[in-house]
């Protein structure tokens, strides 16, 4: 299992697609599995919605249920890339009971480093898509066709949380509540970080030879 931990806007969802695409690793982003939630309006999208438009983050014990679940459906031995999971330190010490459940034992933690004014620009420019949860950029990452998403045709959006105030709002979440995850995997061993400013392409072919050398 690889984890990335970075700040919105930092590329994750990218560099998880690219990842997934190089190396056949399943990508599992929790933001995308709660939006699919909502806008399929289950039970556990309704609730998660007021969280996810005011950027806040769903509560730990609803997310237990969610990753619970989740990992429950996947095969056995999958390499799992975890994308917006674990975000608090509950999460992460839950997320330690499941792998050992699992018997994973090969738990490698990458945090995407990136300067704050360069991930306001990424995330004003950011469009995503509806249907498929792909995520581009109207200038440094375009869709083929303006507007279009590439993989699945959907017409694509800038999300409700992209705001300039919501967006603010998520990294300060994200500074209070995530970043204290860097030194909880750091002091266990598992941590390695990577510079995000040469953009996602490169960060995506690090992770790409540090995962083909295990
Ligand atoms: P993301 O697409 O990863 O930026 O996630 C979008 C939103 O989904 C976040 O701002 C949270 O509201 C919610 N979310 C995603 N993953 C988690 C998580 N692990 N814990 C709590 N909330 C989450």
């Amino acid at each position: 299992m690889t984890i990335l931990i970075g700040a919105p806007g930092s590329g994750k969802g990218t560099i998880a697609q690219k990842v997934q695409a190089a190396l056949g690793v399943k990508h599992v982003s929790t933001g995308a599995i709660l939006r699919a939630a909502v806008s399929n309006g289950t039970e556990a999208g309704k609730q998660a919605q007021g969280y996810i438009d005011r950027g806040e983050l769903v509560p730990d014990a609803a997310m237990a249920n969610l990753i619970g679940e989740l990992l429950d459906q996947q095969p056995r031995g999958a390499h799992l890339l975890l994308d917006g999971y674990p975000r608090t330190i509950a999460q992460a010490e839950l997320l330690v009971g499941i792998t050992d459940k699992y018997g994973i034992d090969n738990v490698r933690v990458v945090c995407i480093e990136l300067s704050e004014d360069v991930i306001l620009k990424r995330l004003g420019g950011r469009r995503s898509c509806p249907q498929c949860g792909a995520s581009f950029h109207v200038t440094t990452y375009a869709p083929k066709v303006e507007g279009i998403c590439d993989h699945c045709g959907a017409k694509l959006v800038a999300r409700p949380d992209d705001q300039p105030e919501t967006i603010r709002h998520r990294l300060e979440i994200y500074e209070e509540k995530t970043a204290p995850l860097i030194d909880w995997y750091r002091s266990r061993g598992q941590l390695v970080c990577v510079d995000a400013q040469e953009g996602s392409a490169a960060v995506a072919r690090k992770i790409i030879a540090m995962l083909s050398a295990d």
